[in-house]
């Protein structure tokens, strides 16, 4: 029997014992290549599937063949850029604009370029306000390239999940039948100078045309690089008229790129900008629970709770308290507890938590975003702007610390219990229709994490 025959028929079996999203990841695009001696080699996409392969389906592919072969095989997964497998080599669909194919046949096309990281799924990223808008247009992006916004910018702080964003579109478009690449704005820039220095450049715009989705990262990056900004500036040009996917993000918006040339600044905002900010405490805990699930972990309710209130900043923050918190309990043999966990947290001075924040700064925060003073701010007035601003600070205190309605009562010039209870409930409902009041409260917050995370004072 040839290798590709025992491999379908192992491939029939397999998909009977998986799920189907394991099956459709990881198996779907294998090949039998080769059977010398007792080995079997099995061609896969990319290095990520070869290792995911090995340490988890090893044992049971191996069973499966000894059921078809009668012979314990030996099985090698190997990287496998120019064979594919028969049944999976669909014909590209058809797209708007697109009809006159750039060099290289539908089978070229069909090599992954990029193997993303396994972790950086849609499935595994948490949507809270702080990223709502970024998710859903990734999301629609990925769907439907080329057709929805062209390009997608997305911005936002380091850690919040920018990366993992690109990765997820990246993941989806591989099942389909178009390209992803994804591609650093440093990776960029090194290979565009090497084109130059080779005198290769017509190869490097060649590439980067053939790509149908085009996930470039941190391209702020490019801010001052001149040469850089042209070639980019031709490479986006070549994919946005032949209606290929562009998705860029950066630390900033384009507005704020002083370095950045004007016809770079405008193109980046022909289709969607969208920002990603601090996550609230709120979204904090549904990830810090959704990354103790993929630990397989039972952290105590709160544990979970202490380390939302201290990781603030970011994602990459809270995710590393978290494994900090484990390694702790596993060093020490003992139980993942609130004592415990205030512990390892205290141990690690350079992402000791921060001072939290204090009714007191977040009304000061919130004057100064409304332009009023401390005293309106906490006074009698009642205007509609005065009033709005009061309530978006009594729900800032609720939702952003430990403090009671009474506590945060007393911190804005002594307004009962009732009062800023209906404070916070109004813009709590608010906040679900009102686009304008949502960007303003994920402003301010950016303002009190930002101006907060400025030197820890030495006491602590
Ligand atoms: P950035 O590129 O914006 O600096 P990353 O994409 O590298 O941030 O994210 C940092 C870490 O936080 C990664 O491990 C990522 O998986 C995780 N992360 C970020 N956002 C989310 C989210 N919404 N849900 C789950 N994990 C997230
Ligand atoms: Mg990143």
């Amino acid at each position: 029997m040839l290798a590709n025959e025992i491999w379908e028929a192992a491939l029939g079996e397999l998909q009977l014992q998986l799920t189907r999203a394991n099956y459709e990841t990881w198996l779907k695009d294998t090949i039998g290549l080769r059977l010398e001696d007792d080995q079997l080699t099995i061609g896969v996409p990319s290095p990520f599937a070869a290792e995911w392969l090995e340490q988890r389906l090893n044992s049971l592919v191996r069973k499966t063949l000894i059921g078809i072969t009668g012979k314990d095989l030996e099985v090698l997964f190997q990287v496998n850029h120019t064979e594919h497998h028969p049944a999976t080599t669909r014909s590209r669909p058809r797209r708007k604009g697109n009809s006159s194919s750039p060099a290289g046949s539908t089978d070229a096309r069909r090599t992954p370029l990029y193997a993303f990281n396994p972790k950086y799924t849609f499935d595994s990223f948490i949507v809270g306000n702080c990223n709502r808008l970024a998710h859903a247009a990734a999301l629609a992006v990925a769907e439907n390239p080329g057709q929805v916004y062209n390009p997608l910018f997305i911005y936002g702080g380091v850690g919040l999940g920018k990366t993992h964003l690109l990765h997820a579109v990246g993941h989806m478009v591989g099942k389909g039948d178009l390209n992803a690449l994804y591609v650093s704005t440093e990776q960029f820039t090194n290979e565009f100078i090497k084109s130059i220095r080779e005198r290769k450049t017509e190869e490097f715009r060649n590439k980067y045309r053939g790509v149908d989705v085009l996930l470039i990262d941190d391209i702020h990056f490019i801010m001052g690089k001149e040469q850089t900004q042209e070639g980019f500036f031709h490479t986006f040009n070549d994919l946005h008229n032949a209606n290929r996917q562009i998705i860029i993000t950066s630390d900033r918006p384009p507005k704020s790129m002083p370095l950045l040339e004007d016809r770079l600044r405008s193109r980046f905002g022909w289709g969607l900008i969208a920002d990603i900010h601090t996550p609230t405490l709120e979204t904090r805990h549904a990830i810090l629970q959704a990354k103790a699930e993929e630990l397989n972990l039972t952290v105590p309710q709160d544990v979970i709770d202490l380390i939302a209130h201290k990781s603030q900043r970011s994602i990459r923050e809270l995710e590393g308290a978290l494994n900090r918190v484990v390694a702790f309990a596993k060093l020490t043999k003992s139980d993942i507890s609130q004592e415990l966990t205030a512990r390892a947290l205290a141990e690690f001075p350079d992402t000791a938590p921060r001072h939290s924040l204090s009714v007191e700064f977040i009304v000061a925060t919130v004057a100064d975003y409304f332009h009023l003073s401390h005293d309106a701010l906490t006074g009698k007035g009642r205007d509609s702007k005065t009033a709005r601003a009061r309530h978006v600070a009594v729900y800032l205190a609720r939702e952003e610390t430990d403090r009671s309605f009474a506590d945060i009562g007393r911190g804005l010039g002594g307004r009962d219990h009732s009062s800023v209870l209906r404070g916070y409930e109004r813009i709590a409902n608010e906040i679900n229709n009102d686009a304008h009041l949502r960007r303003d409260i994920l402003e301010i917050r950016d303002q009190l994490y930002s101006k907060n995370a400025d030197p820890v004072p030495a006491h602590r």
